[in-house]
């Protein structure tokens, strides 16, 4: 009889510890891929590159000599009736960390397990599970350099590599088409215009990764810092939807690092960020929803209105926070400068919500993450557990003479600002839904607002609330 794997994030076969497990057991295997309304809630950009995600991994599948079956609807009683049909014994998949696949995957497990069959979770998305790391007091960490140092001397397992073949079943239950989910209807905005940036599946990823090992990890410690610059390993994409081991890319991390490279050192702590984040997910997972610290929840913040619309669109007259959000519209993803100065311009210059942010990100990243995006929220707008007092604000204005001196990021994403532009400056203004009404003619705006107002007025709403941390 066989067994069912039930992928979600984990979209490889490569260092996946529940592939290994099920291989052990010797039993045929059924990978499927579930959309339960968890899964329907995504919002439109990560959907549509979960669809492609998914494609790829059925091809991926099938080079195995298996295949993806896709079902649609509740996860429990989907699974329920894929083993009435198949007489499968057990159910196997990897972790994930948020309050909702939490919640869902508990209940799948007590409900499988009370039927006797085998119902069995991996670790798989994460190097370091979340209650495995402990402070000395045995709770959990909530600032970044400690929690680095203990993690830095735990070891983490070599990656098994990905089988050739996967045994497969004499019958292979009946699966959707994902034609048939238009998993992309929510993608108003170009969708080829962001294809073009995109890299799906295993291949490409393991690709990004032999890329960056191959010359930006030298230059990573201060190349990553500037938008113009392909500094960084772009993995994200592809660490989200599992694409790519954590372990698999730490190792070769590692084996960087001692071999003398010089940014890896840094790389490997940025992976730990990622890690970091799903610790403080999991240990408090109203991180994703609502103020970590419970005392801003009075905080004056603006949640709608015109200057929300102009940060969203680009076209708040500060250009670094323009080029950015134009990045975002543009590529699907945003360069890490871009999404600090962004996410603190809005919730300090413009007063506005961090939710909202958090939100529009949601919508418009195709990596997005659902901790890495709240950790990073929380910590640009000072209302999380990180040192990040309310008062640092960064000025966009001399970030950018900083960390774009020459003016080539603003150039490549803002059209406005050249006289020919380019085509990623231009794409902008195909990708924007017709609604917005853009017009690549009209002159670039004035900002919205004055910078040493805006840092004034924040200011003093924090003042107004009670002062020092
Ligand atoms: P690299 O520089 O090559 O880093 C390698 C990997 O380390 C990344 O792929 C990522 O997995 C991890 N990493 C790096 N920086 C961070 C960080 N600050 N926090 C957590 N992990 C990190 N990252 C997401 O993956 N999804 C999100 O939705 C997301 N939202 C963010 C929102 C805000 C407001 C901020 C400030 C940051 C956010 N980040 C998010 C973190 C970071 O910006 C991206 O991980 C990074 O830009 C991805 O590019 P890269 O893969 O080239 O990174």
């Amino acid at each position: 009889p066989p067994l069912i794997l039930w992928f979600r994030r984990d979209l490889r076969l490569d260092d996946l510890p529940m592939l290994t497990a099920a291989l052990a057991s010797g039993q045929p295997l059924i990978p499927v891929f579930i959309l339960d309304p968890e899964t329907e809630t995504l919002g439109a950009a990560p959907k549509w590159r979960l669809g492609l995600g998914l494609e790829a991994f059925s091809t991926r599948l099938a080079e195995a000599g298996s295949r993806l079956i896709l079902r649609r609807g509740p996860a429990l009683a989907v699974l329920e009736a894929l083993v009435a049909e198949t007489g499968a014994t057990g159910v196997l998949w990897s972790r994930l960390y948020d309050a909702a696949a939490k919640a869902r995957d508990t209940a799948v497990k007590a409900a499988l397990k009370g039927q006797g069959l085998r119902a069995e979770s991996f670790a798989g998305h994460l190097m370091h599970e979340p209650w495995t790391v402990q402070t000395g007091q045995g709770g959990f960490y909530r600032v970044y350099t400690p929690y680095w140092r203990t993690v830095r001397g735990i070891p983490v397992a070599a990656p098994d590599p990905a089988p050739a073949r996967l045994p497969a079943p004499d019958h292979w239950p009946a699966s959707d088409q994902i034609s048939d989910w238009r998993m992309g209807a929510a993608m108003r905005r170009g969708a080829p215009v962001v294809a073009a940036h995109i890299r799906v599946g295993e291949a490409a990823a393991m690709t990004r990764l032999n890329d960056f090992l191959a010359g930006p990890i030298d230059r990573y410690a201060s190349a990553r810092d500037l938008p113009a610059e392909p500094g960084t390993s772009r993995l994200s994409e592809n660490l989200t939807y599992g694409e790519i081991g954590i372990r698999r890319l730490w190792h070769a991390a590692l084996a960087a690092f001692e071999q003398g490279h010089a940014g890896a050192e840094t790389f490997l702590k940025e992976l730990v960020w990622r890690e970091f984040s799903y610790h403080l997910l999991h240990h408090t997972p109203h991180i994703a929803t609502g103020n970590w610290k419970a005392e801003w929840d009075a905080f004056p913040w603006a949640t709608t209105g015109p200057q929300l619309t102009a940060w969203q669109r680009g076209l708040t007259g500060e250009p670094f926070v323009d080029a950015a959000m134009r990045e975002l519209y543009v590529t699907g993803t945003m360069h890490n400068r871009g999404r600090m100065i962004v996410a603190s311009y809005l919730t300090k210059h413009l007063m506005t919500h961090w939710k909202a942010g958090l939100d529009w990100f949601a919508d418009c990243l195709v990596d997005w993450d659902p901790a890495a995006n709240a950790m990073g929220w929380q910590w640009a707008a000072g209302s999380g557990p990180d040192a990040a007092p309310y008062f640092r604000i960064f000025n966009p204005a001399t970030q950018v003479e900083k960390f774009d001196p020459n003016a080539a990021y603003r150039r490549r994403f803002i059209a406005e600002l050249s006289r020919n532009p380019g085509a990623e400056a231009r794409a902008f203004f195909d990708a924007a839904p017709r609604s917005w009404g853009l017009d690549p003619t009209r002159p670039y705006p004035r900002p919205i607002v004055d910078l040493a107002e805006g840092r004034a007025r924040a200011l003093a709403a924090y003042a107004a609330r009670g002062g020092a941390e």
